[in-house]
């Protein structure tokens, strides 16, 4: 079983990585892959031994991977206007903002942990960027 699933891990980073040329996680916190096709991954294979998989395979092939820190409130951030807008139980899957957006709780994170990514791999790249511009 292990094994297997290792495998499964081993596919998944393979294709993924050949894939994406930019590969963004949210460290440790899997609040925006909770949902997505990745959710088996994320549940069986191990998240560490995922993320590692996926940091080597991007090294190897030249594909970027940034890792978010976990302390990014990206459940909290409006993706729509920036506002931080406090915590929120696990049980709460759609808030809305005060600026109108209304938002689904993991894909709003999977957008945050995409543009904070982003932004930090634009500045190691050099370029100034605003996270919340
Ligand atoms: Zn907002």
């Amino acid at each position: 079983m292990a094994d297997a699933r290792k495998d499964w891990a081993h596919q998944r980073s393979t294709v993924i990585i050949r894939e994406n040329q930019a590969v963004f996680v949210e460290d440790l916190c899997v609040t925006g892959l909770a949902r997505t096709r990745l959710a088996k991954s994320v549940h069986d294979a191990g998240w560490g031994m995922f993320t590692r998989l996926l940091e080597e395979k991007a090294a190897r092939y030249g594909r970027t991977f940034v890792k978010v820190n976990r302390f990014f409130p990206s459940s909290q951030l409006c993706s729509v206007c920036g506002r931080v807008d406090g915590p929120k139980p696990l049980s709460v899957r759609t808030w809305s903002c005060p600026c109108g957006a209304v938002h689904d709780r993991d894909l709003n994170a999977a957008i945050n942990i995409h543009a904070a990514g982003r932004a930090e791999w634009l500045n190691a790249c050099g370029e100034t960027v605003s996270l919340l511009a």
